[in-house]
């Protein structure tokens, strides 16, 4: 068995895309070499490197095709197809031989793919590895796509949770112009198959998330748990003609870049779920965005949120759910100071960008100054540390009172809508979840 791996083709502008380039070094294996190719892989890599061009994918063409053979094919597909005229664009390519299960992989290499999903690595990294196990590989530019091409090669050793997606292509003549895809087979085929296929479609939205907006050979890709369900889907969608059609074991919507971590010891540059406790009313700024602080849900108060007073001290950590979230941001703008929640997203400059969240205990009162029982006015504080008073009446009451609060949340996980899911992301409905889940379609 010979694994392929490649990365980094494509341009912003320009277009392309390195699922293709895979698909066209596999259909050339086929057709030249008259190779088998067993599985293409589409792996996604940490979503918070800066140098992705969108959704930080590399790729690896399992195949029977002689090591030597495959290099030479899948270079020269690369020298044509890469996007080199754009200077960020820094394709790689690395090709092992060996099994790319478990006993094929060396215990590094495994490990080299696991840190390309959740950290930061460096070129030098790769090379070193490389030189180790004397993998044959090619780069261009300053060799930055050899991390995810040999990344690709110890994914399916270094995973277990694995999905499908079918990418259709359009025919090259048409790349860069408006896709023509019908709206309503694509909501009906999305309905019929869900939820063996997600992501299809946002509902709420009105959004056909499967058709990309970029300028690259993509038509449509549909994601699921099932690769007859997402072929099936694939074929139901009416549409400009399709030139070619593929798919891909992949890890997208498994969760596979998060880690547990504590607000103590987050990290720019990672993924985590933590758990926090909530200590400032959500706020939404300029742009639509929200943002609310979680602190350590250690020596957290109990129901009816803060006591009078209450310094606030310790770890804090901002978490934002951003505009294109849409309605996402009115469950983060339910919360209540006082609930206990578990966060799951990345942390990028000192922020959790939320990608869902699990209510886990919900305030269910609140704190307020207390009214006065004889003329119903609100009271008012009597000084530092003597309670409050109705001046009119001369009540006292020594503390504020419990009022209780209505709650537009329940217990369980909540997520981002479909049209603002990123690829690694595990929508609610693929289930696995540790609490009761509201998924959104
Ligand atoms: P597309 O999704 O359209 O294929 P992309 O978003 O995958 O594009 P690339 O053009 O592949 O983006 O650029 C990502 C670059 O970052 C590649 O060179 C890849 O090798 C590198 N890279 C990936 N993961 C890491 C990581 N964890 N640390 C450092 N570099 C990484």
């Amino acid at each position: 068995m010979t694994v392929v791996g490649i990365d980094d083709t494509d341009s912003r502008e320009r277009g392309m895309c390195t699922t293709y380039v895979a698909a066209r070094i596999a259909q050339r294996l086929r057709t030249d070499e008259s190779a088998t190719v067993s599985r293409l892989l589409l792996v996604r890599l940490n979503p918070a490197v800066e140098y992705k061009t969108r959704g930080n994918a590399a790729l690896a063409i399992h195949t029977n095709c002689a090591p030597d053979r495959a290099f030479a094919l899948a270079r020269e597909q690369l020298e044509i197809l890469s996007e080199t005229g754009d200077e960020r664009t820094n394709p790689g390519l690395v090709v092992a031989d060996g099994d790319p299960s478990e006993s094929g992989v060396p215990d590094d290499v495994s490990r080299f793919a696991s840190a390309a999903i959740r950290d930061r690595l460096e070129i030098a990294d790769a090379a070193a590895l490389l030189e180790r196990h004397g993998y044959r590989s090619w780069h261009a530019g300053n060799g930055r796509g050899r991390i995810g091409a040999l990344a690709a090669i110890g994914a399916r050793s270094a995973l277990s949770e694995w999905t499908y997606e079918y990418i259709s292509y359009r025919e090259s003549d048409r790349w860069g112009t408006p896709r023509e895809v019908d709206r309503e087979s694509v909501f009906a085929a999305a309905d019929e198959a869900y939820p063996a296929v997600w992501d299809t479609a946002d509902r709420g939205e009105g959004e056909t998330v499967c058709v990309p907006h970029t300028p690259g050979p993509i038509l449509h890709g549909i994601r699921g748990d099932d690769p007859d369900a997402v072929r099936t889907v694939a074929e139901r969608i009416e549409s400009e003609p399709v030139a070619d059609g593929r798919l891909f074991v992949t890890n997208q919507g498994t969760d596979v870049h998060l880690r547990d971590g504590s607000l103590e010891t987050v990290e720019d540059g990672r993924a985590y779920r933590l758990e926090g406790r909530v200590v400032s009313e959500p706020e939404t700024r300029r742009g639509g965005h929200v943002f609310v602080d979680l602190a350590s849900p250690t020596d957290a108060p109990a129901d009816g949120g803060p006591a009078d007073d209450e310094p606030e001290s310790g770890e804090r950590l901002v978490c934002a759910a951003f505009e294109p979230t849409k309605r996402f941001r009115d469950r983060v703008r339910a919360l209540r100071v006082g609930d206990r929640i578990t966060a799951c997203g990345e942390v990028s400059r000192g922020t959790l960008k939320l990608e869902k969240f699990a209510v886990r205990d919900l305030v269910r009162h609140e704190r307020v100054t207390p009214t006065c029982s004889d003329c119903g006015r609100t009271m008012e504080s009597a000084g530092r540390g003597q309670g409050y008073r109705c001046r009119d009446c001369d009540t006292r009451a020594a503390k504020k009172a419990r009022r209780r609060l209505e709650r537009d949340l329940e217990p369980g996980w909540y997520e981002v809508p479909p049209c603002a899911r990123r690829h690694v992301a595990k929508p609610l409905v693929r289930g696995g979840f540790d609490a009761p889940t509201h998924p959104e379609r």
